[in-house]
């Protein structure tokens, strides 16, 4: 498979989306009723549950008439530890012959009579057997398991080469990987862009493997093309490489995942490469979750500051905007949340599964005006559920505000170099008012007091409250909180909340 996809051109789908549609329909109908509600335990149980016919999908249109997958439902809880497993796609003897259609049931029969019971037991496991799992990274809840059966592995692999040539990689080009090395989609999702496009790709494991003095070795000696990594960590590598002077004229991309990238934190990438001798860096953002198993790249043409959104395989899922109060589907480029549908694979597959993301500009499916390609595009602009855990929106003296906005937010101002707020409670009393604290560490020679001003005008403009305290710290020490030398990712946001309701955990 790997040779194939190694030599095979550019992806680059140029058909009228009429067409597109027309085959997903056809796709996503045999994939309902001969994979998901027969092999899959969970999904059987909910369409009887509802009373659906599986056969009476026809059309991808149809999804709206089918209920939505929460990650509630489907996360690990005490009493069900195993619980994701059951989205896992396993045919069985009783799933053929109660479940499947009949022209399905016959294909297998055929097999047996003329193979053999153990040849088609063989072949079942060589097309559904899990071979590699990737975890979500809950704060709260326990994380879940996706399993990935040998298809759903190679498909990592051609949607990797997909989403970095993209980013403009080429084949030969040298890259950098600062993801922690982990059971998460990003680190695996990276590997697999390495392999598919024949790319050395030095995985470093990130600050907690090599500590960040490794890392700019790496980079260094490397000289790589791509940097591939979490924002925040990125930067800290960056800012850290330029006070030792470190020069990187090849870097020409930078391709960060995890977390959503704000624009004012794309331009202080490119502006601290060009001091760096990188003086044409772009900065592409990449989406993508646990529950996908696969990741999407943002078009981002060199000589534009705009984004065309993130570019979405028309041929392996189905992405829905949906009002994220009451669950309807909104009309192209609407904002709403990112629902997602497998529309091929193995393994742990979803129907309509919530992500809790919000797509700004929604999604559109017009020609892309940056590369040509005709595939369904996310806008680039999603607060994610990621940026801040389970404490999106927080209420601060009785007003409701979204934090995400400190994400947006602090990156603007260009003397804060490092930045973390705190949510806790007044004295650390459990009962008391919520609080915010914000800390930041300074360009040096910034005007500490005029500072604390600016982003207290630009916070009260755009969320309407000013941290209870803005306080300076040093540099070192500011590092040192955020844990980006010591986490798998940065605590940007830190609810001490818990902390005062329950001290001793
Ligand atoms: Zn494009």
């Amino acid at each position: 498979m790997l040779e194939k996809l190694r030599a095979a051109p550019t992806w680059r789908p140029t058909r009228p989306w009429k067409e597109w549609e027309a085959e997903r329909d056809l796709l996503f109908h045999r994939f309902i009723n001969e994979q998901l509600y027969p092999f899959s335990p969970f999904y059987r149980r909910l369409f009887d549950a509802h009373k659906i016919k599986p056969s009476s999908i026809r059309r991808i249109d149809d999804l709206r008439h089918l209920p939505f997958t929460a990650k509630q439902d489907i996360a690990p809880t005490p009493d069900h530890p195993a619980r994701a497993l059951d989205l896992v796609l396993h045919p069985t003897e009783e799933a053929i012959r109660h479940a499947a259609p009949r022209a399905l049931a016959t294909r297998f029969l055929l097999e047996r009579l003329r193979f053999g019971a153990a040849a088609l037991e063989r072949r079942l496991h060589l097309e559904y057997a899990p071979v590699h799992v990737t975890y979500t990274t809950g704060r709260s809840a326990l994380p879940t398991q996706f399993l990935f059966a040998s298809g759903d592995f190679e498909r990592l692999h051609v949607v990797g080469k997909r989403l970095i040539e993209l980013c403009g990689a080429k084949v030969g080009d040298r890259a950098l990987n600062v993801f922690p090395f982990a059971p998460h989609l990003a680190f695996w999702q990276t590997f697999a862009v390495g392999q598919a496009m024949t790319m050395l790709i030095v995985h470093t494991g990130g600050g907690k493997v090599m500590g960040t003095a490794g890392n700019i070795a790496a980079l260094e000696r490397l000289q790589p093309v791509i940097l591939i990594g979490v924002p925040g960590y990125v930067y800290h590598l960056l800012r850290q490489a330029h006070e030792q002077h470190i020069k990187i004229p090849h870097l020409k991309i930078i391709a960060l995942g995890a977390e959503r990238v704000p624009p004012a934190l794309k331009a202080r990438l490119s502006a601290l490469c060009a001091r760096m001798g990188a003086a044409e860096v772009v900065v592409h953002g990449v989406y993508g979750f646990t529950e996908a198993r696969e990741a999407w790249g943002e078009c981002v043409p060199p000589d534009a500051d705009t984004s065309y959104g993130y570019h979405t395989y028309p041929d392996f899922d189905v992405f829905e905007i949906v009002d994220p109060a009451t669950g309807e589907t909104v009309g192209p480029g609407q904002r709403g949340e990112i629902v997602y549908t497998n529309l091929a694979g193995r393994g742990s597959c979803v129907l309509r599964y919530r992500t809790g993301d919000i797509a700004d500009g929604g999604i559109v499916y017009d020609p892309c005006p940056g590369c040509g390609r005709i595939v369904p595009r996310i806008s680039s602009s999603i607060s994610r559920r990621s940026d801040v855990g389970e404490f999106k929106l927080t209420k601060i003296r009785g007003t409701l505000v979204d934090l995400n906005a400190f994400v947006q937010l602090m990156p603007e101002v260009p003397e804060v170099v490092e930045w973390q707020l705190v949510v806790r409670k007044h004295n650390s009393d459990p009962d008391d008012l919520d609080e915010l604290a914000l800390s930041i560490a300074l360009r040096p020679g910034a005007d500490a007091h005029a500072v604390k001003e600016q982003i207290a005008s630009r916070l009260l403009a755009a969320i309407e409250v000013v941290p209870n305290e803005i306080e300076v710290l040093p540099l070192a020490q500011l590092e040192a909180n955020l844990g980006l030398d010591t986490q798998l990712k940065e605590t940007r946001i830190r609810d001490l909340r818990d902390v005062a309701k329950n001290p001793a955990g």
